[in-house]
């Protein structure tokens, strides 16, 4: 197995021991905080909602697509989003969105690739999905557009009532951070008020560390070496290794086709034997059937990958330095198995 391969497995390998050992924090962390979090976010492998946030994987999903460039009427996007809310709605819990869109204040050029460095285009388009997700779920939903500073990872939520960041939380505690919070959005239910307090108290915390040590140029760029396609990919949580793209996206190609480039741009700047992977992975929760539709999606998506970025990019492929991996995953424990390589 190629060394960028062995590195995936050796990476899922910790984050799924991880995974089930935080299995009974997670619970308590429900029962403390029972509303449901999802972030829509670019496959930008530097916007990462765990370390930014300083919050376990696993409490808040991610729907990842090229500049988070979610339509509301992506069949199968519409379709996981309704089906993630009703299990919320089957426990008596609220669901909360987090609409992102990314950009950085050092260079225009550290935003998002996916939106051509448009920062308020990314931001347009958060504040039409926010809109659209509000009319289909209605008051189950609480969706809020938010722009991740990629510099120093601050996160920003737009209310009403003007903003609140990480950065203007430093030092607070808990109670002043839900004041804040009350400020801002004067009508959001109480409950996910309370349990949104954690992600922006992390966040205080995150951007206090990376303003005190600044990261350097070449950390904030990006530097991926992995196109993950396909779902579940919260456990590849290292920052900017992967560039991570749902395959509920139906403009897939495309998505896959910026990610070549982004892999091409970061190959030619590394030392020979450091290559990248296309790496193709589907979650499955039981034997037989359900198992085998994620071999044959994974393995079916590897070859798709395989040929989007042989047209666009020949001589990348054509230099033996873009490997493929196609997996599956037991969802209840995060485990991947190889099934192609
Ligand atoms: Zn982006």
């Amino acid at each position: 197995m190629q060394p960028i391969q062995e590195r995936i497995v050796a990476i899922n390998a910790e984050q799924s021991a991880r995974y089930v050992a935080d299995e009974a924090a997670r619970h308590r962390y429900w029962a403390k905080h029972p509303t449901f979090f999802a972030c829509i976010k670019c496959m930008d492998g530097r916007v990462l909602f765990p370390s930014m946030t300083k919050t376990p994987i696993g409490i808040v999903k991610p729907f990842r697509a090229i500049g988070g460039k979610f339509e509301i009427w992506w069949p199968s996007f519409l379709g996981r989003v309704r089906h993630w809310m009703e299990r919320a709605v089957s426990i008596g819990s609220r669901s909360f969105i987090f609409v992102t869109y990314h950009f950085s204040v050092s260079d225009t050029h550290l935003g998002c690739a996916g939106w051509k460095y448009d920062t308020a285009s990314a931001r347009a388009h958060a504040e039409r999905l926010q809109k659209e997700i509000a009319y289909v779920f209605g008051e189950q939903v609480t969706a809020v557009v938010a722009g991740v500073e990629t510099d120093r990872d601050v996160l920003i939520l737009h209310g009403a009532q003007g903003d609140i960041s990480g950065e203007t939380l430093i030092g607070k505690t808990a109670e002043e951070i839900r004041t804040a919070i009350f400020a801002v959005f004067p009508t959001m239910d109480p409950q996910a008020i309370t349990d949104l307090v954690p992600f922006l108290k992390g966040n205080a915390e995150r951007v206090a560390e990376l303003t005190k040590d600044q990261r350097n140029l070449e950390e904030k760029g990006h530097n991926e070496r992995i196109v993950a396609i396909g779902q579940g990919f919260d456990w590849l949580a290292q920052e900017n290794l992967a560039l991570i793209i749902n395959d509920a996206d139906p403009n897939l190609a495309d998505s896959v086709r910026v990610a070549g480039s982004l892999i091409q741009k970061n190959l030619a700047a590394a030392a020979a034997g450091d290559d990248a992977s296309l790496f193709t992975c589907i979650p499955y929760r039981e034997p037989g059937m359900d198992y085998r539709q994620a071999v044959a999606r994974a393995k079916g998506l590897k070859k798709f990958a395989e040929r989007v970025v042989a047209e666009a990019y020949p001589e990348l492929m054509a230099s033996g330095r873009v490997h493929s991996m196609a997996a599956v995953m037991w969802e209840p424990n995060k485990k991947i198995e190889v099934v192609e390589a």
